[in-house]
């Protein structure tokens, strides 16, 4: 098979990553967003989330997205005025491998969504695009019939700062959403690294898209990720794919046996579908509303998000006290000159931290 073609029809394919060119002038993007974004203060702002503006939705979370110190203020204003519109979705996370057709399933269930009058957003969180490259979730040309619907709303992901850092902007942008309204929220993320765990900590539901046949090892799907999944869907079941996909459930499902009980009472189950197809989704959809009718019956729903927010108070913490030290100005300074006595054996790794740590203490 040519090298080309290969490539388009690999389960594995990853859009390659493009440099931002040198040309985007990031102070006049700033100022553009600056200059748009001053007309509006925080209460015409929530304002005009409440009343479902797709606009000022979108202003706000930009905001939300900028690393401008005087768009913090402001954009946390917002968001805890929109929290006691918040909490009303049902929050999905969305994982697999590049490729494994994560938008194209997203496409046909929230097209199934919106007919039956569903709001519908869709975030994303994207580890590659942090490094300011292209990203593996390629940009949002994807889902095209999706984002004509009038019902929905697809946001791609903030491209720039920590995995924590986006996580973060992700569960915010998430509050604004509800609070315009949007009863159904998927984020998605690439099954590459820690975003899945970053994207478990902030949904209800889990579910892992995967293959028939492909291998678990070559879709780099790590046991802890399919521990995590309260469905395991397996994609392209279509065509000659659909007697592998049916033997690929079974696999699942058995191997979903040998692992410990969720807390949620809940057990995982493994469907097949084609997102291309529309095969299937109707079915996972009710296995969605399953979930979330045992799981707000017996307590589990509310407890776990109880969970999450305490999760993120401490996730908070933690980041601000690293930034805090890091932008120390005495640390950044002598950090350098510690690193290269650590390197060149002169001093321990344990008292170079302790003398960094008491500047840092003393200096603050
Ligand atoms: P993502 O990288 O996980 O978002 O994957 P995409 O949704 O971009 O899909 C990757 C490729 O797989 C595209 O060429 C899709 O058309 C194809 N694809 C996605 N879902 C299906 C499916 O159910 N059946 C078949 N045959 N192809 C699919």
């Amino acid at each position: 098979m040519p090298e080309k073609q290969k490539n388009k029809e690999s389960a594995l394919k990853v859009i390659e990553g493009v440099e931002h060119p040198s040309s985007i002038n990031t102070e006049a993007v700033n100022k553009f967003i600056r200059k748009k974004i001053s007309l509006l203060n925080a209460n015409e702002c929530v304002k005009g989330i409440l009343e479902k503006n797709r606009t000022i939705l979108s202003q706000a979370i930009t905001l939300v997205e900028s690393s401008l110190p005087q768009h913090h203020k402001i954009a946390q204003q917002i968001i805890e005025k929109c929290l006691p519109h918040a909490g009303n979705s049902m929050r999905i996370g969305i994982t697999g491998t590049p490729g494994v057709g994560k938008s194209t399933f997203i496409e046909a269930l929230g097209v199934f969504l919106s007919k039956q009058n569903l709001n519908i957003a869709v975030l994303a969180i994207d580890p590659s695009s942090m490094k300011s490259k292209g990203s593996i979730l390629g940009d949002k040309t994807r889902m095209e019939d999706l984002s004509t619907k009038e019902n929905v709303f697809i946001r791609p992901s903030p491209s720039a700062g920590s995995l924590g850092g986006v996580a973060r902007k992700t569960k915010e942008i998430i509050i604004l959403c509800e609070a315009a309204g949007f009863d159904t929220i998927f984020v998605e993320t690439v099954g590459v690294g820690q975003s899945e765990i970053a994207v478990h900590a902030m949904v209800d539901f889990f579910l892992l898209l995967m293959l028939a046949g492909a291998g678990d090892e070559l879709q780099g799907i790590k046991r802890g990720i399919m521990e995590m999944a309260d469905a395991i869907v397996i994609n392209k079941a279509d065509g000659n794919n659909i007697s592998k996909a049916k033997l690929a459930q079974r696999d699942f499902q058995n191997a979903l046996h040998l692992f410990p009980p969720t807390e949620s009472s809940w057990i995982p189950v493994v469907k097949i579908c084609s997102s291309v197809f529309n095969s299937g989704i109707s079915q996972i959809w009710d296995t969605i509303l399953e979930f979330f009718e045992l799981t707000k019956a017996n307590g589990f729903f509310v407890e776990n998000r109880l969970r999450q927010e305490k999760h993120i108070m401490f996730e908070t913490i933690n980041q601000s006290l690293k930034d805090n030290f890091y932008s120390n100005k005495i640390v950044s300074k002598i950090l350098p000159t510690f690193e290269k006595e650590v390197l060149t054996g002169k001093t321990s790794a344990y008292i170079a931290a302790q003398k960094l740590l008491e500047k840092y203490l003393n200096n603050k």
